[in-house]
């Protein structure tokens, strides 16, 4: 079987107001790091064996804040890992932050065959940051872009948020213009959301925090978006933006539902049967001490014709290609037009989604929640007859 591999490292330099990710607050040298460097590679041995996964297309090391684990233990992580695959994987990304990952931590990666860095700016405005308790100085997101870009090239993506505290148009478009001039092939801008449970929601609640409200932000989002299509940079998928098709590998296998295999504390796996249109998913518990003592009890959920349909439809339709076709028939016996036809004719008699492919327009992402009521309804309508 084939599978991509995820690992999700939850240490941080602190925690940021608007997170929903599971991750904790560490120092550099915590103990902690090389005991879960350990649990991973001894993980993802047992899994790949017992799994019998002969083939990692991709690899992505997120988190949390992988370059926590400092240049050592992650290049003992990335040897050992190596160790799993005859033929090297086709990509390898790792994210960084500013704060953590140093020149030594970048050597490391380069080395170990990391093909691609994906660094957390978000904002280099202080204000926007100190608001949201954003850890780093915007200085040193501007030294590491300048690092990743003497070693890794261009091949780096960095993440940016629109819609924090004190942002305005001029302030993102600044942000941009900064970005810019280390030419990453790849730009993901995300629109800031209140996850329910995070600081900032309740912050944003109490009006202890002010941020800007759900209009603004997405007037500001696409004022990001159309400068960023403006400077050359394609809109491939809900928030991700690349020049000469620098697509994240890793992630379109998610869109179109591949399997992939999650190591760490949080970590989810999906694994498909192609041949029966059903699949099972098994999510580790957030909580370190059960990941690391191996006491936990993972969540194991089949995931049935239905529920696979959904999900193909709701992450396939983010991607601007669409859901993969060929496997969608393979996997459910009918093609995405013989499924859902009255919606995809409706979408793109209104010029939302494309003519020619089973996929959506730049116009019709914005409404990417409404079109997916409609797919649901169609595809329940259908079922219930
Ligand atoms: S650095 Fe990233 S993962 Fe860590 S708390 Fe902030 S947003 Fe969350």
């Amino acid at each position: 079987m084939e599978a991509s591999l995820y690992l999700h490292i939850p240490f941080c330099a602190g925690v940021c107001d608007y997170c929903d990710f599971y991750s904790i607050p560490v120092e550099p040298k915590d103990p902690r790091i090389r005991r879960y460097v350990d649990r991973l590679l001894e993980d993802g041995k047992r899994f790949i064996q017992d799994l019998d996964i002969t083939a990692v297309p991709t690899v992505y090391i997120g988190g949390g804040t992988p370059s926590m684990l400092g240049a050592s233990e992650m290049r003992r992580l990335l040897e050992g890992l190596a160790e799993f695959w005859e033929v090297p994987p086709e990509e390898i990304t790792v994210e960084m932050n500013p704060e953590s990952g140093d020149e030594a931590f970048l050597e490391a990666c380069r080395d170990s065959g990391v093909t691609r860095i994906s660094l957390g700016v978000q904002s280099f405005h202080v204000p926007s940051r100190q608001a949201v308790h954003r850890v780093g100085a915007d200085y040193r997101a501007d030294e590491r872009l300048r690092l990743v870009r003497d070693i890794f090239g261009r091949q780096f993506s960095v993440d940016l948020i629109a819609g924090l505290p004190f942002q305005d148009e001029n302030i993102l478009l600044r942000d941009l213009e900064q970005v810019f001039a280390y030419e990453p092939v790849h730009i993901s801008l995300y629109a800031l959301t209140l996850e329910p449970g995070t600081l900032l929601e309740t912050r944003s609640r109490l009006k202890k925090t002010l941020i800007p409200d759900q209009d603004a932000r997405d007037a500001l989002w696409i004022t990001g978006r159309d400068f960023l299509e403006q400077a050359g940079y394609e809109q491939y998928e809900v928030s991700n933006f690349c020049l000469n098709n620098n697509q994240s590998i890793h992630n379109i296998r998610y869109w179109r539902m591949k399997n992939w295999l999650g190591l760490g504390a949080a970590s989810s796996s999906t694994l498909i049967d192609d041949e029966t249109g059903t699949g099972r998913r098994v999510t580790f518990e957030p909580d370190l001490g059960l990941y690391m003592t191996r006491t936990g009890t993972p969540l194991t959920e089949v995931l049935d014709v239905l529920t696979l349909m959904k999900e193909t439809f709701l992450m396939g339709f983010r991607y601007r290609r669409g859901p993969e076709e060929k496997l969608f028939q393979k996997r459910f016996g009918l093609s995405i037009s013989e499924c859902i036809p009255r919606t995809l004719g409706s979408w793109r008699m209104q010029g939302l989604a494309d003519p020619q492919k089973t996929a959506l327009t730049s116009g019709g992402l914005l409404f990417l929640d409404r079109f997916l009521r409609d797919v649901f309804e169609e595809i329940e309508t259908k079922i219930r007859k």
